[in-house]
């Protein structure tokens, strides 16, 4: 087991596709490389919240099982939302984005040369584009949401280095049947990200969060 540049902790190993871990002793952000672990930010302190979902969750995507190995946790001027990652192995993962009961699960597509300047122009104008249309792989989605994002904090196994304030312009687009698109773009890269809104039954969880705070009553007589 590797141990934290930092603060001399044992940290976890990189997993395929994943090359950051967190710290949990010290909320480094730390790059996994085969000469060692190199520290490339601060993941800064996880906010508590009472998501079901949590590092270990196993959940089911169309038949494809996967467990949760990471988070970020992102905001804008407004509130703020968690994004999963849900880690399949061999390297594919996808995030899930938790939105007022939904759970919106996405990947990382690449659409034509076309549709992405298209996009990185309307995520360019700001609010203007509310309500534009948009085809991605062949299916037409409209311009719903555009915000400034920034990092609040990450845990556990990540793709990219994304420190704790890092900021991202985010583009989100919708269609009727539930298919969501999301496009991002930061000073390091932009990606499109595409998949669509799932109930978490629809998941089929397993090893879901207990959340502390309710018991069943025993007699039958609620305090
Ligand atoms: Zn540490």
């Amino acid at each position: 087991m590797a141990s934290c540049p930092q603060c001399g902790a044992p940290t976890q190993g990189g997993l395929p596709g994943l090359p950051l871990v967190t710290c949990t002793s010290c909320n480094a952000l730390l790059l996994v490389k085969a000469e060692g672990l190199t520290r490339v930010g601060d993941s800064g302190v996880m906010p508590f919240d009472v998501s079901p979902l949590q590092i270990g969750t196993s959940l089911a995507v169309d038949g494809q099982r996967g467990e949760i190995v990471g988070r970020e946790r992102w905001a804008w001027e407004r509130g703020s939302w968690n994004e999963w990652l849900l880690d399949f192995g061999g390297g594919t993962h996808a995030w899930v984005a938790e939105e007022a009961g939904y759970y919106m699960v996405m990947s990382e597509t690449s659409p034509r040369a076309d549709t992405m300047r298209r996009l990185a122009d309307l995520g360019r104008i700001g609010q203007v584009a509310l309500g534009d249309t948009v085809q991605v792989n062949k299916r037409k989605y409209t311009v719903s949401d555009i915000k400034e994002i920034h990092c609040v904090a990450s845990e556990g196994h990540l793709p990219k280095p994304v420190p704790a304030h890092f900021k991202r312009r985010s583009l989100d687009l919708r269609d009727r049947s539930g298919g969501a698109v999301t496009w991002q773009s930061d000073a390091n890269t932009t990606g499109l990200w595409e998949g669509r809104y799932y109930r978490l039954a629809e998941l089929d969880p397993s090893n879901l969060r207990q959340l502390a705070g309710w018991t069943q009553p025993r007699g039958g007589h609620a305090a």
